[in-house]
């Protein structure tokens, strides 16, 4: 990921990360413009899925219609093929 200074334009690098959840981090970062030397603070955060959820979650979904009784999987299942 390339870093730029808002103040001179330069090229700045990340110095230290500080991940505060899954979805998003502090990036402490520095310009590398000796005249400049500007550091601050840019925030990196989880927008959205591009196309599937992860496939992580089938199995996760599979679990849980197992504990599912047998009239309700059937009831999900038929919901499911009218959605269609
Ligand atoms: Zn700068």
């Amino acid at each position: 990921m390339q870093i730029r200074c808002r103040e001179c334009e330069g090229r700045a690098i990340i110095t230290t990360t500080n991940r505060l959840s899954n979805e998003f981090t502090r990036l402490y970062c520095a310009c590398r413009t000796a005249e400049c030397g500007h550091n601050f603070v840019m925030q990196l955060s989880y927008s959205h899925p591009l196309r599937l959820p992860s496939s992580k979650l089938d199995q996760q979904l599979v679990n849980q219609l197992r504990e599912l009784p047998p009239e309700r999987l059937e009831a999900l299942l038929d919901a499911l093929r009218q959605a269609r």
